[in-house]
């Protein structure tokens, strides 16, 4: 039987023209963008070429684009950059973050606001208010849950932090490419992204920072990047990155649709044929790739050795660390049972996911829970 890949929400493949696009800049074009000869001007017209493209992605300003080392620096240097820009301040962001953010706000040290989340897997609008009373360096709320898939009221939340004159951060690592992310649309002050999510290379990321936004970085040495990320950039990853984004955008209105629809078929055939299936943050607008399902009592090592074993790969919702599996924070704030929590596994389509790969995982899904039920 062949092997089913459903975990594009962890890693997308490297699609074949960023491949193609990285390879020349990987190997013959081999300049530093800093110097000032001819190989290193080639260098520098590539990473230009590669920063307005994706700025064009966007619709932001060239020169509001930083390049970082993925996501998770992306979401650090929004997080720490704010932080540094106003010392004591406190922080704040909603309790189903990445721990990109989440570990951030905490190591940063000063006092934190955590914006509760409702049983749907929505941050509540309410808890703004006295948040921004507070007057944070930085107040940051995902664009889209990567374990959920629960899209979030970022136009909302950026508005009102405007409004209050407040800096707004949105990791949006998630929503590139599967939701319109236009920076006209929704005045956000910073945007973290990543590549490998949306088929580009894995350790290549973004920080869209809004012109007259004060940050500080958290590397010290050149100026490149204006400052923000010194040492010498990666011209193939930042290129693979835009080609990645473009494609993706252009592609996303007929993917949505193709993708809700093979993501609603997934989980009404495990409802049909599992009536205590849980569904998480069903209610809430989703991303169209993502579910995030529960068999109450099944372990999830079980549930994901046993897909393992099928051949359908696909994701936990929990952090493994020293032999202990932790309960996610996403599904713990949305005050999700422990046992449901325990037994929950995330489902990511993506290009290559096609009808029969759905019905193959539902079939390995059903065999891995009979199996569950007999051992019970
Ligand atoms: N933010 C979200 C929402 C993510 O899903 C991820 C990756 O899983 C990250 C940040 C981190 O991105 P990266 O893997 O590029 O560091």
């Amino acid at each position: 039987m062949h092997p089913v890949y459903l975990d594009y929400a962890a890693t997308a493949p490297l699609r074949p023209e960023v491949l193609d696009a990285m390879l020349p800049l990987l190997g013959g074009d081999h300049g530093n963008p800093s110097s000032v000869h001819a190989w290193g001007r080639r260098a520098r017209a590539a990473l230009d070429e590669a920063r307005e493209r994706f700025a064009a992605v966007i619709g932001a300003h060239p020169a509001e684009i930083v390049f970082t080392r993925g996501g998770t620096e992306a979401d650090n240097l929004a997080v720490f950059g704010r932080a540094r820009a106003r010392p004591g301040a406190p922080l704040a962001c909603s309790a189903i973050e990445h721990r990109a953010v989440l570990e951030a706000v905490r190591a940063a040290g000063g006092p934190a606001h955590l914006l509760p989340v409702g049983p749907d897997g929505v941050v509540d609008p309410d808890a703004l208010d006295t948040v921004l009373a507070g007057r944070p360096a930085v107040v940051s709320m995902m664009w889209a849950n990567n374990e959920t898939g629960a899209v979030q009221p970022v136009e909302q939340f950026a508005a009102r932090c405007a409004e209050a004159g407040v800096v707004f951060h949105a990791d949006a690592v998630q929503a590139l490419g599967k939701l319109s992310v236009r920076v006209k649309q929704v005045p956000a002050h910073l945007l973290a992204f990543s590549a490998h999510k949306v088929g580009g290379p894995r350790g290549v990321g973004a920080l869209f920072v809004r012109r007259g936004t004060e940050l500080a970085p958290l590397l010290y040495g050149g100026a490149q990047e204006r400052g923000l990320r010194p040492g010498t950039e990666d011209v193939a990853g930042a290129m693979g990155f835009a080609i990645a984004a473009e494609l993706a955008e252009t592609e996303r209105a007929a993917e949505s649709v193709r993708l809700t629809g093979l993501r609603d078929r997934l989980e009404a055939a495990l409802r049909a044929a599992i009536p205590e299936l849980v569904v998480h943050a069903a209610p809430a607008p989703r991303l169209p790739n993502v579910a995030s399902v529960a068999l109450p009592g099944a372990g999830q090592e079980m549930l994901l050795l046993g897909l393992d074993l099928e051949g359908v790969a696909v994701s936990s919702g929990s952090a493994c660390s020293s032999g202990a599996v932790r309960p996610s924070h996403v599904l713990e704030a949305m005050g999700v049972a422990p046992e449901t929590a325990a037994g929950t596994v995330r489902f990511s389509l993506g290009a290559a996911t096609s009808a029969a790969d759905i019905d193959r995982a539902v079939a390995a899904f059903l065999a891995v829970a009979e199996r569950i039920r007999a051992l019970a």
